[in-house]
């Protein structure tokens, strides 16, 4: 049964450092649910609290409205997968599998036919006798997933599960977690600090800096409104442009940069003084096209090939800068030339410094 978790107002200090700083979220029964954010963060921290292996300094934690602050970590309906994987090394696939359930007092039949259910599941059936020294990087990744899930937990916990795994396994073990989710229904907990397993697999997804939350969405918001400049950087937004003024024109909002005009889309209400343009480069088509008023006028400044699309940045008279993913086939832009670009609707949002 999946469960509910709540955190409210937790803080847990290290002598003067606030891991995690009076930080409230409340993560649904059966959500997959992701902790995105840079080292240091707090992601882990956080993540261990609610596993029970650190204890908050202060603020509750309750699962399915209890606060289990106070229970320890084995009898926490919670099962966890941590970078290091943990695999005890001298037993063999199934042994290392079984542990829980030994412990839990299952019987021999009951233990073998629950081990032999979660290897298929992990597409790992017949290796139950092998040497957990003699699998691969991604073979002992999925026996630790196997371990945590054979024991049916209400919440999977998830601590950088992929990170030290080549590319190509990555993105086979991302998909896994994603089909596993589905099948088990349990609340999933990823911590990460790579934005696109966050993307592809949560259904919302808060990202941490400094031990709070930046901004809690699901995933496609991040990108439509973004709280801060922070975020719209973290998720590589990095067009941010400082507006000289902002007008109020019909309903919406015109940004004026370096005497130029850009519609924008104004999620919450910003400090003119304080905001940021934040242009989309996949948004930014080259040329004239029929709309009116939002064209740009600028320079191109560099062009960087990037296999299936070239990014140009271009020059306003400012200095200020933004850049465009142009199609590799397009045409070839030169340094100094000056270009005129549309922006697509939706292309600009204000967000706040
Ligand atoms: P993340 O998982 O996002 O990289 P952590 O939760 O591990 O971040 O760490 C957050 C902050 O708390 C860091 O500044 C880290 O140095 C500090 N920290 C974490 N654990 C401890 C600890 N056991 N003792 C002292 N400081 C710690
Ligand atoms: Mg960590």
């Amino acid at each position: 049964m999946a469960i509910s978790i709540g955190i409210n107002n937790v803080t847990r200090a290290y002598g003067p450092v606030r891991a995690v700083d009076t930080l409230s979220l409340d993560i649904k029964a059966g959500e997959f649910f992701t902790l995105l954010g840079s080292s240091g963060s707090g992601k882990s921290t956080l993540l261990k609290m609610i596993g029970g292996f650190e204890r908050p300094s202060a603020g509750e934690i309750l699962f399915d409205g209890r606060d289990v602050v106070d229970v320890p970590a084995n009898k926490r309906p919670v099962n966890t997968v941590f970078q290091s994987l943990g695999l005890f090394p001298h037993m063999t696939v199934a042994q290392n599998i079984e542990y829980g359930l030994r412990l839990r007092g299952l019987s021999g039949g009951e233990r073998a036919r629950k081990v032999e259910n979660i290897l298929e599941l992990v597409e790992l059936s017949g290796f139950e006798e092998r040497n957990v020294n003699l699998l691969s990087g991604g073979q002992r990744q999925r026996v630790a997933l196997a371990r945590a899930l054979v024991m049916e937990p209400g919440i999977l916990l998830l601590d950088e599960p992929l990170t030290g795994l080549d590319e190509r396994l990555r993105q086979q073990m991302r998909d896994e977690f994603g089909r596993l989710h589905k099948r088990t229904g349990a609340t999933f907990v990823l911590v990460t600090h790579n934005q696109d397993e966050a993307l592809s697999l949560s259904d919302r997804m808060a990202i941490m800096h400094k031990g709070k939350i930046e901004q809690l969405d699901r995933p496609e918001q991040f990108f439509q409104s973004p709280a801060n400049a922070f975020v719209a950087r973290f998720v590589g937004m990095e067009n941010q442009l400082k507006p000289e003024r902002l007008e109020e024109v019909g309903n919406g909002v015109v940004a004026v940069i370096c005497g130029q005009h850009v519609p924008v889309v104004q999620g919450a209400r910003h400090d003119p003084a304080t905001s940021l343009v934040v242009i989309r480069s996949d948004r930014v088509v080259l040329g004239e096209n029929n709309t009116d008023g939002d064209q740009l006028r600028l320079k191109v400044v560099e062009t960087m090939f990037r296999g299936l699309y070239r990014d140009v940045k271009l020059a306003f008279a400012d200095g200020q800068t933004l850049v465009m993913a142009l199609d590799a086939g397009g045409p070839l832009l030169s340094v100094g030339e000056d270009v005129v670009v549309t922006l697509k609707p939706k292309a600009a949002l204000l967000t706040a410094a």
